[in-house]
Protein backbone atom coordinates (compact mmCIF):
# COMPACT_ATOMS: atom_id res chain seq x y z
CA UNK A 1 0.00 0.00 0.00
CA UNK A 2 1.24 3.80 -0.62
CA UNK A 3 1.85 5.60 2.37
CA UNK A 4 -1.15 7.38 3.39
CA UNK A 5 -1.07 11.41 2.56
CA UNK A 6 -1.37 13.78 4.86
CA UNK A 7 -4.57 15.42 5.64
CA UNK A 8 -5.87 18.18 7.77
CA UNK A 9 -7.21 17.85 11.06
CA UNK A 10 -10.99 17.04 11.52
CA UNK A 11 -11.69 19.70 12.75
CA UNK A 12 -9.70 22.49 10.26
CA UNK A 13 -12.22 20.17 8.07
CA UNK A 14 -14.79 21.79 9.91
CA UNK A 15 -14.15 24.87 10.83
CA UNK A 16 -13.25 25.09 6.92
CA UNK A 17 -15.79 24.26 5.37
CA UNK A 18 -18.38 25.73 7.84
CA UNK A 19 -19.85 22.50 8.67
CA UNK A 20 -21.89 23.45 11.59
CA UNK A 21 -23.51 20.19 13.05
CA UNK A 22 -27.40 19.92 12.24
CA UNK A 23 -29.56 18.42 14.67
CA UNK A 24 -32.16 17.44 11.99
CA UNK A 25 -29.52 15.54 10.16
CA UNK A 26 -28.79 13.68 13.34
CA UNK A 27 -25.20 15.16 13.22
CA UNK A 28 -22.21 14.02 15.35
CA UNK A 29 -19.44 14.27 14.34
CA UNK A 30 -16.28 11.93 15.58
CA UNK A 31 -12.92 13.79 15.39
CA UNK A 32 -11.08 11.47 17.61
CA UNK A 33 -8.29 9.52 14.51
CA UNK A 34 -7.22 7.02 17.06
CA UNK A 35 -10.91 6.32 17.85
CA UNK A 36 -11.51 6.13 14.16
CA UNK A 37 -9.09 4.03 13.62
CA UNK A 38 -10.15 1.42 15.47
CA UNK A 39 -13.81 1.96 14.33
CA UNK A 40 -12.32 0.94 10.82
CA UNK A 41 -10.89 -2.07 12.12
CA UNK A 42 -13.53 -4.07 13.40
CA UNK A 43 -14.57 -5.45 9.94
CA UNK A 44 -11.17 -6.79 9.95
CA UNK A 45 -8.55 -5.93 7.18
CA UNK A 46 -10.04 -3.40 4.94
CA UNK A 47 -6.91 -3.28 2.27
CA UNK A 48 -8.51 -3.63 -1.48
CA UNK A 49 -12.04 -4.43 0.14
CA UNK A 50 -15.16 -2.74 -1.12
CA UNK A 51 -17.27 -0.23 1.54
CA UNK A 52 -20.09 1.17 1.72
CA UNK A 53 -20.66 4.25 3.82
CA UNK A 54 -23.43 6.09 4.88
CA UNK A 55 -22.99 9.77 6.25
CA UNK A 56 -19.87 10.23 5.60
CA UNK A 57 -20.20 13.66 6.76
CA UNK A 58 -16.64 15.56 7.31
CA UNK A 59 -14.69 12.27 6.19
CA UNK A 60 -13.77 10.92 9.64
CA UNK A 61 -14.43 7.30 9.31
CA UNK A 62 -14.01 8.09 5.57
CA UNK A 63 -10.67 8.27 5.61
CA UNK A 64 -9.63 6.15 8.62
CA UNK A 65 -10.82 3.29 5.94
CA UNK A 66 -9.29 4.89 2.93
CA UNK A 67 -6.32 4.67 5.51
CA UNK A 68 -6.80 0.95 5.77
CA UNK A 69 -6.99 0.47 2.02
CA UNK A 70 -10.48 0.62 1.49
CA UNK A 71 -12.27 1.76 -1.99
CA UNK A 72 -15.39 3.10 -0.69
CA UNK A 73 -18.50 4.38 -1.78
CA UNK A 74 -20.35 6.82 0.50
CA UNK A 75 -23.47 8.44 0.44
CA UNK A 76 -24.25 11.66 2.06
CA UNK A 77 -27.52 13.95 1.91
CA UNK A 78 -25.76 17.13 3.21
CA UNK A 79 -24.31 19.29 0.48
CA UNK A 80 -22.41 21.24 2.79
CA UNK A 81 -19.97 18.35 2.99
CA UNK A 82 -19.16 17.13 -0.62
CA UNK A 83 -16.30 19.77 -1.07
CA UNK A 84 -14.67 18.08 2.04
CA UNK A 85 -14.90 15.10 0.71
CA UNK A 86 -14.14 15.94 -2.33
CA UNK A 87 -10.98 16.95 -0.79
CA UNK A 88 -10.14 13.63 0.51
CA UNK A 89 -11.17 11.46 -3.04
CA UNK A 90 -8.23 13.83 -4.28
CA UNK A 91 -5.92 12.61 -1.39
CA UNK A 92 -6.65 9.00 -2.08
CA UNK A 93 -7.01 9.01 -5.91
CA UNK A 94 -10.11 6.37 -7.36
CA UNK A 95 -10.28 5.05 -4.14
CA UNK A 96 -13.41 7.23 -3.37
CA UNK A 97 -16.76 8.18 -4.60
CA UNK A 98 -18.86 9.91 -3.34
CA UNK A 99 -22.82 10.06 -3.99
CA UNK A 100 -25.25 12.91 -2.89
CA UNK A 101 -28.66 11.81 -2.00
CA UNK A 102 -30.98 9.78 1.18
CA UNK A 103 -29.57 6.34 1.70
CA UNK A 104 -33.05 5.34 2.51
CA UNK A 105 -33.87 6.13 -1.39
CA UNK A 106 -30.42 4.53 -3.00
CA UNK A 107 -30.12 1.18 -3.15
CA UNK A 108 -26.65 -0.15 -3.40
CA UNK A 109 -27.24 -2.78 -5.36
CA UNK A 110 -26.95 -0.35 -8.50
CA UNK A 111 -23.58 1.41 -6.96
CA UNK A 112 -21.55 -1.42 -6.42
CA UNK A 113 -21.02 -4.75 -8.29
CA UNK A 114 -18.99 -6.60 -5.74
CA UNK A 115 -19.41 -7.90 -2.30
CA UNK A 116 -18.99 -5.23 0.27
CA UNK A 117 -18.64 -4.46 3.87
CA UNK A 118 -20.99 -1.42 5.45
CA UNK A 119 -19.95 1.22 7.67
CA UNK A 120 -21.78 4.11 9.36
CA UNK A 121 -22.26 6.59 12.47
CA UNK A 122 -26.18 7.16 11.56
CA UNK A 123 -28.94 9.41 12.73
CA UNK A 124 -30.31 6.82 15.16
CA UNK A 125 -34.22 6.50 12.96
CA UNK A 126 -31.84 6.15 9.58
CA UNK A 127 -29.39 3.36 11.15
CA UNK A 128 -32.52 1.51 12.35
CA UNK A 129 -34.33 1.59 9.02
CA UNK A 130 -31.62 0.58 6.87
CA UNK A 131 -30.72 -1.80 9.50
CA UNK A 132 -34.18 -3.69 9.27
CA UNK A 133 -33.75 -3.46 5.66
CA UNK A 134 -30.32 -4.77 4.93
CA UNK A 135 -31.01 -7.81 7.42
CA UNK A 136 -35.10 -8.46 5.94
CA UNK A 137 -34.31 -9.72 2.37
CA UNK A 138 -35.71 -13.32 1.73
CA UNK A 139 -32.28 -13.54 -0.40
CA UNK A 140 -29.51 -14.79 1.99
CA UNK A 141 -26.87 -14.76 1.77
CA UNK A 142 -26.59 -10.60 1.37
CA UNK A 143 -24.20 -8.99 -0.69
CA UNK A 144 -23.03 -7.08 1.95
CA UNK A 145 -20.33 -8.98 3.81
CA UNK A 146 -20.62 -7.33 7.40
CA UNK A 147 -22.79 -4.29 8.83
CA UNK A 148 -20.60 -2.51 11.64
CA UNK A 149 -22.94 0.45 12.92
CA UNK A 150 -23.07 3.12 15.76
CA UNK A 151 -26.24 2.67 17.81
CA UNK A 152 -27.99 4.28 20.55
CA UNK A 153 -26.09 1.96 23.43
CA UNK A 154 -30.06 0.85 24.36
CA UNK A 155 -30.61 0.11 20.66
CA UNK A 156 -27.27 -2.17 20.75
CA UNK A 157 -28.67 -3.95 23.41
CA UNK A 158 -31.53 -5.10 21.83
CA UNK A 159 -29.84 -5.67 18.68
CA UNK A 160 -27.84 -8.20 20.89
CA UNK A 161 -30.26 -9.26 23.55
CA UNK A 162 -31.04 -13.19 24.69
CA UNK A 163 -34.51 -13.99 25.55
CA UNK A 164 -35.97 -13.39 29.32
CA UNK A 165 -34.29 -10.00 29.08
CA UNK A 166 -36.18 -6.92 29.25
CA UNK A 167 -34.17 -5.84 25.41
CA UNK A 168 -34.75 -9.29 23.67
CA UNK A 169 -37.64 -8.23 21.16
CA UNK A 170 -37.79 -8.18 17.38
CA UNK A 171 -34.81 -6.67 16.69
CA UNK A 172 -32.61 -9.43 18.27
CA UNK A 173 -34.46 -11.94 16.13
CA UNK A 174 -34.07 -10.19 12.95
CA UNK A 175 -30.70 -9.39 13.88
CA UNK A 176 -29.44 -13.35 15.00
CA UNK A 177 -31.95 -15.67 12.93
CA UNK A 178 -29.24 -15.95 10.34
CA UNK A 179 -26.85 -13.60 11.79
CA UNK A 180 -24.00 -13.14 14.03
CA UNK A 181 -24.07 -10.11 16.27
CA UNK A 182 -22.26 -8.48 18.81
CA UNK A 183 -21.06 -5.12 20.46
CA UNK A 184 -17.63 -4.84 19.08
CA UNK A 185 -17.19 -1.30 20.73
CA UNK A 186 -18.74 1.19 23.48
CA UNK A 187 -18.65 4.87 22.29
CA UNK A 188 -18.90 7.25 25.33
CA UNK A 189 -21.18 10.32 24.43
CA UNK A 190 -18.13 12.86 24.71
CA UNK A 191 -16.43 11.35 21.60
CA UNK A 192 -19.05 13.09 19.42
CA UNK A 193 -19.07 17.06 18.57
CA UNK A 194 -21.19 17.89 19.64
CA UNK A 195 -21.95 15.23 22.79
CA UNK A 196 -25.56 13.31 22.14
CA UNK A 197 -27.76 13.03 25.07
CA UNK A 198 -26.79 8.93 25.48
CA UNK A 199 -24.06 6.51 25.01
CA UNK A 200 -23.63 4.72 21.50
CA UNK A 201 -22.51 1.22 20.51
CA UNK A 202 -20.85 -0.22 17.71
CA UNK A 203 -22.90 -3.46 16.50
CA UNK A 204 -20.89 -5.78 14.37
CA UNK A 205 -22.86 -8.20 11.99
CA UNK A 206 -22.11 -10.49 9.68
CA UNK A 207 -24.43 -12.89 7.75
CA UNK A 208 -24.88 -16.83 8.92
CA UNK A 209 -26.20 -19.83 7.47
CA UNK A 210 -29.66 -19.71 7.61
CA UNK A 211 -31.97 -22.42 8.49
CA UNK A 212 -33.88 -24.05 5.39
CA UNK A 213 -37.56 -23.42 5.21
CA UNK A 214 -38.01 -20.22 6.93
CA UNK A 215 -39.29 -16.88 4.66
CA UNK A 216 -38.03 -13.85 6.28
CA UNK A 217 -41.84 -12.74 5.25
CA UNK A 218 -43.50 -14.85 7.70
CA UNK A 219 -41.13 -14.59 10.62
CA UNK A 220 -41.47 -10.73 10.58
CA UNK A 221 -45.43 -11.35 10.78
CA UNK A 222 -45.02 -14.09 14.05
CA UNK A 223 -42.59 -11.32 15.46
CA UNK A 224 -44.63 -8.63 15.13
CA UNK A 225 -47.53 -10.45 16.33
CA UNK A 226 -46.13 -12.06 19.33
CA UNK A 227 -43.74 -9.14 20.93
CA UNK A 228 -46.75 -6.93 19.39
CA UNK A 229 -48.36 -7.31 23.17
CA UNK A 230 -44.94 -8.42 24.36
CA UNK A 231 -46.64 -8.93 27.87
CA UNK A 232 -49.62 -10.99 27.16
CA UNK A 233 -49.35 -14.60 26.44
CA UNK A 234 -48.77 -16.60 23.26
CA UNK A 235 -52.76 -17.86 23.22
CA UNK A 236 -53.93 -14.33 23.15
CA UNK A 237 -51.14 -12.52 21.16
CA UNK A 238 -50.70 -15.03 17.86
CA UNK A 239 -54.70 -15.18 18.38
CA UNK A 240 -55.03 -13.08 14.98
CA UNK A 241 -52.20 -15.22 13.35
CA UNK A 242 -53.98 -18.10 11.28
CA UNK A 243 -52.29 -21.03 12.16
CA UNK A 244 -50.04 -19.91 14.74
CA UNK A 245 -51.57 -21.43 18.07
CA UNK A 246 -52.14 -24.90 16.22
CA UNK A 247 -48.17 -24.77 15.24
CA UNK A 248 -47.46 -23.47 18.87
CA UNK A 249 -49.38 -27.16 19.82
CA UNK A 250 -47.92 -29.16 17.30
CA UNK A 251 -44.09 -28.21 18.71
CA UNK A 252 -44.85 -28.71 22.34
CA UNK A 253 -44.62 -24.64 23.36
CA UNK A 254 -46.65 -23.76 26.09
CA UNK A 255 -49.45 -20.96 24.57
CA UNK A 256 -49.48 -19.63 28.86
CA UNK A 257 -45.77 -18.10 27.54
CA UNK A 258 -44.64 -14.44 27.06
CA UNK A 259 -43.10 -13.79 23.53
CA UNK A 260 -39.54 -13.16 25.58
CA UNK A 261 -39.11 -16.32 27.26
CA UNK A 262 -39.00 -18.22 23.36
CA UNK A 263 -35.67 -18.59 21.69
CA UNK A 264 -34.87 -17.64 18.40
CA UNK A 265 -34.77 -21.11 17.22
CA UNK A 266 -38.50 -21.95 18.51
CA UNK A 267 -39.24 -18.55 16.25
CA UNK A 268 -38.04 -20.55 13.07
CA UNK A 269 -39.47 -23.60 13.70
CA UNK A 270 -42.88 -22.09 14.25
CA UNK A 271 -41.92 -20.27 11.43
CA UNK A 272 -40.91 -22.87 9.47
CA UNK A 273 -43.92 -24.80 10.20
CA UNK A 274 -46.60 -21.91 9.15
CA UNK A 275 -44.71 -21.17 6.24
CA UNK A 276 -45.13 -25.29 4.60
N1 LIG B 1 -19.49 9.69 9.60
C1 LIG B 1 -19.34 11.00 10.20
C2 LIG B 1 -18.65 10.86 11.53
O1 LIG B 1 -18.60 9.72 12.02
O2 LIG B 1 -18.19 11.86 12.07
C3 LIG B 1 -20.70 11.71 10.37
C4 LIG B 1 -21.67 11.04 11.31
S1 LIG B 1 -23.15 11.95 11.63
C5 LIG B 1 -23.71 11.07 13.09
C6 LIG B 1 -24.35 11.32 10.47
C7 LIG B 1 -24.12 11.68 9.02
O3 LIG B 1 -25.15 11.08 8.24
C8 LIG B 1 -24.20 13.17 8.72
O4 LIG B 1 -23.15 13.55 7.89
C9 LIG B 1 -25.55 13.36 8.01
O5 LIG B 1 -25.56 14.44 7.12
C10 LIG B 1 -25.68 12.02 7.31
N2 LIG B 1 -27.06 11.59 7.03
C11 LIG B 1 -28.14 11.74 7.82
N3 LIG B 1 -29.22 11.17 7.26
C12 LIG B 1 -28.80 10.63 6.08
C13 LIG B 1 -29.45 9.90 5.05
N4 LIG B 1 -30.75 9.62 5.11
N5 LIG B 1 -28.71 9.51 3.98
C14 LIG B 1 -27.38 9.79 3.90
N6 LIG B 1 -26.72 10.48 4.86
C15 LIG B 1 -27.41 10.89 5.93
Amino acid sequence: MNEAPALPRLREVINLHGLIATRALGQNFLLDEQLLARIAAIPGALADRAVLEIGPGPGGLTRAMLRAGARVTAIEMDRRCLPALAELAEAFPGRLRVIEGDALRIDPAGLIDEPYAILANLPYNVGTALFTRWLSGESWPPRWTSLTLMFQAEVAERIVASPGSDAYGRLAVLAQWRASARIAMKVHRSAFTPPPKVMSAVVHVEPAAMREGVSARTLERLTEAAFGQRRKMLRQSLKALPGALARLEELGIDPARRAETLRVEDYLAIAARMTE
